[in-house]
């Protein structure tokens, strides 16, 4: 009798799945079900259930339609590589006829891009994915090894973030797509979701543009909260795991110590911080920033020159620092609201760390 067989002690939790094998986890969506098996050779188990509920979340919520083109946000990173690798499965296995791509965003760090980069080539030729990159030195002039030169390290993610998100968004015009796919786990969401709200960030819950992403996010994430790791970890997924070089003293790793704190406390303080984020309303009265587009780059903006064109200018005048702050800057005159650009959320990236795309 092959050992996976064998009949097991009276008492022992079975997987639900297989009904054969010792459960080794227990699903935090539902906090009774254990799935898998000790064994590696068994974690097959665990898989189907991680692609089906995946799955099941794309039917139910309608996220995609048949041929549509979707970007899927690749930084070579677990997470990304996770959705890369399980999205073209299931485009496959379902016949959901979706043109899928991936998407790479070049920052120019040295030590870092370049090598995830690798990453993410290799995963262009395993799961048949045709890649785009577009680079901070293509589209702005700069990279951010020459930023940092420049700026040190003390607002350089506030550079990076702002970047990645207008970069992410041309890539995406490149490609001709309809919707960009991104991959994140459940701690990076409720960071999120903490992070807008300690910064006043009301426009990243209210922009339908975010909505978009930000319900992809919740959806592919939340409902499989960390179990990304666990899936990439066993299914020897091709994956780059350090980190930045210019990774800072972040204002997202106190939040992420914040959460992890009240997570010992209370298991569900992530799930009910992102349920929190879900449920954001905005009071109709409250007066949100209008979109228009950015009058030297044609790229969305609340104001009259979006955010990077703000940053660019001060970095070509040598004068970078005058770039950041709300009421600072080419747009406050004639603006001194200090909205922020509606569709320019305060990204940084999962090191320092926010979403990773
Ligand atoms: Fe950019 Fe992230 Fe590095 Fe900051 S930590 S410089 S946002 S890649």
């Amino acid at each position: 009798m092959e050992a996976d067989s064998k009949p097991k002690k009276s008492g022992a939790r079975l997987c639900c799945v297989c009904n054969q094998n010792r459960a080794a986890l227990k699903r935090p969506k539902t906090l009774e079900q254990v799935l898998s098996s000790t064994s590696p050779s068994v974690w097959e188990c665990f898989y189907a259930v991680f692609e089906e509920e995946i799955h099941q979340v794309i039917l139910e919520n309608q996220l995609f339609k048949p041929g549509e083109r979707i970007a899927i946000g690749a930084s070579g990173g677990k997470d990304s590589t996770v959705l890369a690798y399980v999205l073209s499965e299931l485009n496959r296995r379902h016949n959901y006829g979706l043109d899928l791509f991936l998407l790479s965003v070049d920052e120019g760090i040295t030590g870092y891009r370049d090598d995830s980069l690798e990453t993410v080539k290799r995963n262009e030729l395993q799961y048949g994915l045709p890649l785009k990159i577009v680079s901070y030195k293509d589209l702005y002039g700069w990279t951010m090894d020459e930023i940092v030169k420049m700026i040190g390290l003390k607002n350089n993610c506030t550079f990076c973030g702002v970047f990645r998100r207008q970069a992410l968004d041309r890539g995406a015009a490149l490609l001709k797509v309809d919707k960009v796919a991104t991959g994140h786990n459940a701690d990076d969401i409720a960071e999120t979701v903490l992070l807008n709200i300690l910064r006043g960030d009301i426009a990243s819950f209210n922009s339908e543009f975010i909505n978009i992403r930000f319900s992809l996010w919740l959806m592919l994430g939340c409902q499989n909260l960390n179990k990304f790791s666990t899936y990439a970890y066993f299914k020897k997924l091709d994956y780059f795991s350090t980190e930045c070089i210019y990774s800072p003293n972040a204002y997202r790793g106190f939040a992420r110590e914040f959460i992890k704190d009240l997570e010992r406390i209370r298991p569900r303080a992530i799930l009910d911080i992102i349920k929190s984020g879900e449920d954001f309303r905005i009071s109709t009265a409250t007066k949100m920033p209008e979109q228009g587009t950015c009058e030297r780059c044609g790229y969305i903006s609340s104001q009259k020159w979006c955010k990077a064109c703000v940053l660019l200018e001060r970095l070509n005048r040598g004068l970078p620092k005058l770039g950041i702050g709300r009421n600072q800057g080419l747009n406050s005159d004639g603006k001194k609201d200090g909205k922020r650009d509606s569709r320019t959320p305060s990204t940084e990236s999962k090191q320092c760390g926010s979403l990773e795309f």
